[in-house]
């Protein structure tokens, strides 16, 4: 489960900021994930309680927001949200398009006290 791994990272990068705050807790981490990840929430929740303990990140939540897929269509430039699987553009019908968000993996915000 390659969510453990995502976790942790976010976890060691939410303490780091934390502690360089001066901060003793951390009440909230909040991040956006692009839904092209494939990361899914329940994993993430499972990993947060699993590794958080013994950290000041300890108790915290972890509040997750999808990001649905955009893409930019190559020909005309339409900026266009879409599934997982197709992806035309709804201008024009070009299927060249650049994914511009869908894969992000970013920490928002950090709650401390
Ligand atoms: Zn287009």
């Amino acid at each position: 489960m390659h969510e453990m791994g995502i976790v942790s990272g976010i976890l060691s990068s939410a303490v780091d900021a934390a502690e360089k705050e001066g901060a003793s807790k951390i009440n909230d981490v909040r991040i956006s994930v692009g839904v092209l990840t494939e990361i899914q929430d329940f994993a993430l929740q499972f990993a947060w309680e699993s590794l958080s303990p013994g950290t000041i990140a300890e108790g915290a939540e972890l509040v997750a927001t999808f990001v649905s897929p955009v893409s930019k269509c190559s020909q005309c430039d339409t900026e266009f949200e879409h599934d997982r699987f197709e992806i035309v553009c709804p201008n024009c019908g070009n299927f060249v398009c650049e994914q511009i968000k869908g894969r992000e993996l970013t920490i928002d915000s950090i709650d401390i006290d």
